[in-house]
């Protein structure tokens, strides 16, 4: 890419900043992209004309075939790979990677003032957008309340810049199911989550959340993990079937979602058998999980990247757990993948320090078989369709969003290049382009 041509879109900025605000037919928009994957196709076609219209693609051509508008302001990636805005579905912008040498997770809660909190949410939101993740799933504000549906609102009133946020707010698990724990017993610890404790309290915390801005809710059903006596990785389940049942049936209702967080076992299968839409990380599937994943079509957010961070010593428990909770999750993805379970991007940001590249989970999907092509699409046109967004985001087509990103090499030779997003638009908005 010369830098003539990234300076031509520089330049472009303000125009693209221009449109859409009088009340007449929105300036035209034309991006030139030399290879397109429009997020849906599995092939990549090349030398195509996208025509924007306000925040909207209005068509998709042939180079050859376009019609460009006279009015148009044309922007060159002739020489780029184009894609859509990518979507990250598993992330926590009110995490920053607190480091353990720092006081970890619980310094974060105590100490942190929560203005400070939705500050640093601020900037985490923001390096999701550099980095071409026009879309995020926020899976939980650990203990920062509704800070997120705040978050969401000063986004699409313009007062931030960030992506597209569905945002599921406190986050549910039960009594011994969430920390701030290991304190006296005496003290009354606020907990990073939503505790409840029977059907009626899982059902009422639901409408609360739900009440309040929750576009998907989350609920915790496990929690601890350890290495068990044939070392295996056992991991202690949080919330009955019938505790889960009453939050499925009431967020169902109200026409959303369930993510549940279950690494394996008896928390796993009772997150299936409650019929949790999603299921988060899922370090440990047996052959009985899987089936039920196809069966009910429950999608799997697996999350490799976040369980490579922060191990404990090798000769600690903790430590000997850290390095099987990553040696089984290889496995499990693998066998999801081959059976077909719908695979969706989630990298767990925010557990994940935000300095760290997002697009680094494409690797790993890559790494343990998945095709470049089918990775990127986990990060498109499937999340979007996990979402409820199919046609809306994900996909570079006429009547989507124009949420659209570019890179200069050839990610379906070296999916890192998605590392290295150079060009971002959100909404019709040039955001990046360097
Ligand atoms: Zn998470």
């Amino acid at each position: 890419m010369t830098k003539l041509f990234w300076s031509i879109a520089v330049a472009v900025l303000s125009l693209a900043a221009a449109f859409g605000q009088s009340g007449t037919t929105p300036t035209a928009t034309v991006i030139r992209a030399g290879t397109l994957i429009d997020g849906k196709s599995d092939q990549p076609r090349h030398n195509q004309v996208i025509l924007i219209r306000g925040n909207h693609i209005e068509s998709v051509s042939d180079a050859a075939k376009a019609k460009i508008p006279d009015d148009a302001t044309v922007i060159d990636l002739s020489q780029a790979t184009v894609l859509p805005g990518l979507i990250d579905s598993h992330t926590h912008i009110f995490l920053q990677g607190e480091d353990p040498a720092h006081g970890g997770y619980d310094a974060n809660i105590l100490t942190a003032p929560l203005a400070l909190r939705a500050a640093r949410a601020t900037v985490a939101a923001r390096r999701a957008l550099e980095q071409g993740f026009t879309t995020l799933r926020d899976v939980e504000t650990e203990g920062a309340g509704y800070g997120d549906v705040g978050i969401k609102q000063a986004i699409e009133a313009g007062y931030i810049p960030g992506p597209r946020l569905f945002v599921s707010t406190r986050a549910i698990s039960t009594t011994g199911g969430y920390m701030l724990e290991g304190y006296a017993p005496e003290l009354d610890m606020p907990k990073g989550a939503q505790i409840v404790d029977g059907p009626v309290e899982a059902r009422k915390a639901a409408r609360e959340q739900l009440d309040h801005g929750a576009d998907w809710i989350k609920v915790y059903m496990t929690h601890r993990s350890w290495v068990g006596k044939n070392g295996e990785l056992v991991s202690q389940p949080t919330l009955t079937v019938d505790e889960l049942r009453a939050i499925v049936d009431e967020t169902h209702g109200w026409g959303r979602k369930v993510a549940c967080h279950a690494y394996g076992g008896i928390g796993l299968h009772r997150a299936l058998d409650g019929g949790c839409d999603s299921i988060e990380h899922g370090l440990d599937l047996d052959a009985a999980a899987v089936a039920q994943m196809l069966k009910q079509g429950t999608w799997y957010v697996p999350t490799l990247s976040a369980y490579y961070y922060d191990w404990g010593p090798v000769d600690t428990p903790a430590g000997q757990r850290d390095r099987l909770r990553a040696a089984v999750h290889e496995p499990s993805f693998k066998k999801a993948l081959k059976a077909g379970v719908k695979i969706v991007f989630g990298t767990d940001m925010g557990g994940i320090p935000w300095t760290d590249p997002i697009a680094q989970e494409f690797s790993r999907m890559v790494q343990f078989g998945m095709s470049p092509m089918d990775a990127m699409q986990s990060a498109t046109s499937r999340a979007a369709t996990m979402l409820d967004m199919e046609g809306k985001i994900g996909v570079i087509a006429p009547g989507a969003f124009a949420d659209i990103v570019a890179v200069n090499g050839d990610p379906l030779h070296d999916i890192k290049e998605l590392e290295k997003v150079q060009f971002v638009m959100k909404d019709g908005r040039v955001f990046r382009a360097k």
